[in-house]
């Protein structure tokens, strides 16, 4: 692909052997967005399948595109192209009432606890607002108070508004919403991100801890690799609209193939004092391009302390160099 503008692998190069097991692929995924200035490539050919009861944590930069994926998936923005089956139904590209039957399986949590709740509602309203919207049901007060429980919240307190709680609390009303109808796979987007450092443990705990009781499957997004780590089975990381590097939570980070997830890992703080005052961390130099410009070559390569000739002309594909590890650089290969 020598000199040409970056490619995904196609779908089968990146198919797992239990793929026929996913609950969501995302195949070919691309998102552009038309501008004044060109075309944005938010996500440009993306590949993902995630299993049933699995965390799939996707990791990157922000606008890198990896909410623009979550939104994609759940109706909110249009792809460009690409399919998106979720249970073996496409879901691409449906309309909000297409998508409206899909909520009971589909459902996503959104980074601001503060602007994803209406503040006009009470909670109890907010919680059951898609007991009305999706089975006509008006006196859903039982299951309300159920599901403040299950978040770990005081159904006394549901006659309140979203103003009288903290960013956790509120983060759980959000969560006690989207688990109403009962759904198979959750997209929570950048969940913790917004929240105290103490209140994130507690809120990934009580997502772990609704996973197990609820056999729930989620995509977790997120920029902190730490977080990241702490939630995931797998991890895909995600540079410029393409996935870069995919493979079990543990191999990832002992032994990252892509110098972008190296670099990214570098910078994760260590606990120990020792280790953490001697560890080399690893600058990104150079410049990000600019999301409308057409890419020659790796699209890391401006950045990349490990960039070398074939860098510039040839595309890297998304390739699994090790048992169930992809990376989409050419290092692996020059060294082999
Ligand atoms: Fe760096 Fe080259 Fe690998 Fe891209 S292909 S990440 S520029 S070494």
């Amino acid at each position: 692909m020598s000199g040409s503008t970056y490619e995904s692998s196609p779908a089968s190069e990146t198919t797992t052997s239990t793929e026929s097991a996913a609950i969501l692929r995302i195949e070919g995924l691309k998102v552009h967005f038309p501008t004044p200035r060109g075309t944005v490539k938010a996500v440009d050919g993306i590949d993902l399948s995630i299993q049933k009861g699995e965390t799939l944590g996707l990791v990157g930069e922000s606008g890198c595109g990896k909410s623009t994926v979550a939104r994609t998936v759940v109706g909110l923005v249009h792809p460009t192209a690409g399919r998106i089956v979720l249970e073996g139904r496409e879901i691409q590209g449906l309309s909000a009432r297409e998508m409206r039957p899909l909520r009971e399986e589909l459902q996503m949590v959104f980074q601001d606890p503060y602007a994803s709740l209406n503040p006009r509602m009470t909670v109890a309203s907010i919680i059951g607002e898609p007991f009305l919207i999706h089975r006509g049901q008006r006196d859903a007060d039982l299951q309300i108070c159920e599901l403040m429980s299950l978040v770990g919240l005081d159904p006394s307190m549901r006659r309140r508004y979203p103003h009288e709680f903290s960013g956790g609390q509120r983060q759980r009303i959000g969560l006690a919403r989207a688990l109403a109808l009962d759904p198979d796979v959750i997209l929570l987007d950048e969940p913790v991100s917004a929240l105290d450092v103490s209140v994130q443990a507690q809120v990934m705990n009580l997502l772990d801890d609704l996973k197990k009781r609820l056999g729930l499957t989620y995509l977790f997004i997120a920029h902190n690799l730490a977080v990241v780590r702490h939630m995931s089975d797998r991890v895909a990381v995600m540079y410029l609209g393409r996935i870069v590097e995919l493979a079990d939570r543990d191999e990832i980070y002992a032994n990252p193939m892509h110098p972008y997830t190296e670099a990214l890992l570098s910078a994760v703080p260590v606990p120990d004092p020792v280790i953490e005052a001697t560890r080399e961390r690893i600058r990104l130099e150079g410049e990000i391009p600019s999301p409308t410009e057409t890419i020659v070559g790796c699209p890391f390569r401006a950045r990349c302390p490990k960039a070398f000739d074939r860098c510039a002309t040839d595309v890297p594909a998304l390739k699994e160099h090790k048992q169930a590890h992809w990376s989409a650089c050419h290092l692996p290969e020059e060294a082999s």
